[in-house]
């Protein structure tokens, strides 16, 4: 019989904007799940890991509850729980690592013919919104009184219908909120994806994090570097070393039969864009190739 108290629990979001993405996050781990997505939970088979598949709002009780001891969630949701929530388990759970997917704001808008100066045109009017929390601390810090309506979903309509003045709702690129005839006038929050966890599990899950998270710094890691060769003229080395962004010591090496160019390979830490390669073109190198990296282990 396999050991429960020996497999690490993660939630995930069953279905949704940050499903397919935590899901191949995991996958670039070296984890393989079950491909179905249908059930509620599986078991990895080279990790001892369990993947509970459930709504993203339900995340935090999951991982408060220790019923799983991490989990895979926007931080809208989980600062949104933390505020409304009187649970101090949900209050504890802790951010491990930002994970580079599901960007978002939580902005306020309001309809194109509101005419807004400042937070104080809000003062006395309706805001419909399905993250009370968050938006309720944020009118309180900025001393503004509203009626904040609460909606599970298609809150952009509630101005339409008269059910609400303004809305407070995610946004990643405003063409939902034009498309309804609202204009962005405050963000709430910046929000990404997150991995998080609670203070609750034992020796064996600190051990199995710990093997997890290396392999998740590596895969995070990996995602913002490149890896660049080029051919540089030898006189000029130093010139597009100094160009080369983020990278320790890159490797120089020498090409047959040519004693004006060497070649040059380096891990590039930092983002590898048009004008840097443009930068090095002008600066003398050739044949200039950007490899993404799969995995990095320092
Ligand atoms: P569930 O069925 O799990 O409750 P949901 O409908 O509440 O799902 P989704 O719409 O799948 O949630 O969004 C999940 C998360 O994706 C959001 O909480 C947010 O962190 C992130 N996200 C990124 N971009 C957007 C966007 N444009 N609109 C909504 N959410 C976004
Ligand atoms: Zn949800």
């Amino acid at each position: 019989m396999i050991n429960d108290e020996k497999r690490l629990k993660l939630a995930i979001q069953k279905s949704g904007r940050l499903a397919d993405e935590s899901r191949k996050l995991l996958e670039k781990c070296g984890i393989n799940l079950l491909k179905s997505k249908d059930q509620l939970f599986c078991r990895a088979q080279n990790f001892p890991l369990d993947v509970f598949f459930v709504r993203d709002d339900d995340i935090p009780t999951f991982v408060a509850s220790n019923a799983c001891h991490i989990g895979i969630i926007g931080q809208n949701v989980l600062f949104d729980e933390q505020i409304k929530l009187p649970n101090q388990k949900i209050k504890d759970i802790i951010t491990i690592t930002e994970l580079g997917f599901g960007q978002c704001r939580l902005s306020i808008a309001v309809p194109n013919g509101f005419e807004y100066e400042n937070i104080k045109s809000l003062d006395g009017k309706r805001i419909a919104t399905s993250y009370q929390g968050l938006l309720s601390k944020f009118l309180q810090d900025r001393s503004i009184n509203c009626e904040i309506v609460s909606m599970q979903g298609a809150v952009e309509i509630a101005p339409r219908i008269d059910m609400a003045d303004a809305v407070c709702d995610l946004v990643s690129t405003a063409a939902t909120l034009t498309m309804n005839g609202l204009k962005e006038v405050e963000t709430v929050l910046e929000s990404q994806s997150v991995l998080v966890r609670n203070n609750s599990m034992g020796q064996a899950q600190e051990e199995l994090l710990a093997r997890l998270m290396l392999r998740l710094q590596g895969v995070l890691t990996a995602r913002s570097s490149k890896y660049v060769m080029l051919h540089s003229p030898v006189d000029r080395l130093e010139e597009i070393k100094g160009v080369l962004p983020g990278s320790e010591s890159p490797t120089v090496l020498s090409l047959q039969g040519r004693d004006d160019l060497v070649a040059v390979h380096a891990v590039c830490n930092e983002g590898v864009f048009w004008d840097t390669m443009e930068d090095l073109k002008a600066k003398g190198a050739s044949s200039i190739l950007v490899i993404p990296i799969e995995k990095m282990l320092g």
